[in-house]
């Protein structure tokens, strides 16, 4: 919990930090400005990923510093775990030895941690990393507010989703005041991508298809598509809740091949339809409506499969609605 963490900073010195591989803004974010937090206390730390850190978080302050590694090379007091399930999310070998911090804001974490700080009322890691910092007498610097508000834009998808509470728009506005400049931190995220991503998208959106009753849209993603449109990694970012932008969209699967007969699966759904129960069944976890999982097999199965999984979280969520108004209804009669 968080006063184990206030307590451990307070009393050891050399820090490691990482995160999930394929990082995204909450983690490589909220790395960094953990990072900057322990160093304006006068604490060694640095970030450690296993994977290239996507071009649209490299303007942060620190990405450039941030090392590329295979497996723990230097002498920590504690390693930082940011918004990963289980220890393995990393991909660094020999992290298992460390004194690990687990810091996430997913209740399916396996609390495998040293130490575990799980929030799953925080829109973002990096909500939490504020709180830290408030807990432990730090100040927001500008570096720490930048980091920290990027994480809060990516993960809240800029304040859209239903995540972002009163006090992630408290703590966001303390981060403007610190020194955020909003439009500045959207352009290098949403903004900046290269021609490939277009160039994806397009190929993407061409295999999207609807259920009969119109309220689940799936969609696949091909090797041979990253290979033509010359797509890097983080291209494909957001391409999952583009159709819920249609209002009888409830929920979507995005599928994409990564290897031979490897899938990488994201799920996303509207209101009470809970996409991590549908993600848990094939091996993976998330929030109610955004999770994920990797599945391995005949693509048309597996897709099949969590469609039919995903079908019945929808009609399921439905029936508890319409029992729901019947119930009102008879109250109001
Ligand atoms: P995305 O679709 O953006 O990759 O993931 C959405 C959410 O699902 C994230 O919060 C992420 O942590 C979670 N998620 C994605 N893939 C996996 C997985 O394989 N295992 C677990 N436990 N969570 C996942
Ligand atoms: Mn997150």
């Amino acid at each position: 919990m968080l006063s184990q963490v206030v307590e451990l900073i307070e009393n050891k010195q050399n820090f490691g930090i990482t995160t999930h591989v394929r990082p995204d803004g909450d983690g490589v974010g909220s790395s960094l400005g953990l990072c900057w937090l322990l160093r304006s206390l006068g604490k060694h730390a640095e970030v450690i990923t296993c994977d290239e850190i996507p071009v649209a978080y490299r303007s942060l302050p620190g990405a450039d510093e941030i090392r590329k590694v295979a497996e723990i090379d230097r002498e920590y007091d504690a390693v930082f775990v940011i918004e990963c399930s289980d220890v393995d999310r990393p991909h660094i070998g020999n992290l298992e030895k460390e004194f690990t911090v687990n810091i996430d804001h997913h209740s399916t974490s396996e609390h495998f941690g040293s130490i575990n700080w799980i929030d799953s009322t925080a829109s973002a890691v990096g909500e939490m990393i504020y709180n830290l910092c408030k807990a432990i007498g730090g100040r927001i610097t500008k570096e720490i507010a930048e980091c920290i508000y990027l994480a809060i834009v990516t993960d809240t998808g800029s304040f859209h989703f239903p995540n972002t509470s009163e006090r992630t728009l408290k703590v966001a506005s303390e981060l403007v005041k610190a020194g955020v400049k909003p439009a500045e931190i959207s352009e290098a995220v949403y903004n900046s991508y290269p021609w490939s991503r277009i160039e994806l998208m397009r190929q993407v959106l061409d295999t999207v298809k609807r259920d009969e009753g119109g309220t689940i849209a799936w969609m696949r993603q091909t090797l041979e598509m990253r290979l033509t449109a010359k797509a890097v990694d983080g291209d494909n970012n957001g391409f999952v809740n583009i159709p819920l932008a249609a209002k009888e969209i409830l929920a979507v699967i995005y599928m994409r091949e990564v290897g031979e007969n490897e899938y990488r699966v994201s799920l996303r759904s509207k209101g009470d339809i809970n996409v991590a129960k549908v993600a848990e069944k094939f091996g993976g976890g998330g929030h109610k409506n955004a999770a994920g999982c990797r599945v391995v097999g005949d693509w048309n199965e597996k897709e099949g499969e969590i469609l039919t999984e995903l079908k019945k979280a929808v009609e399921k969520t439905q029936e508890e609605y319409t029992k729901k108004i019947e119930d009102l209804e008879i109250i109001v009669a």
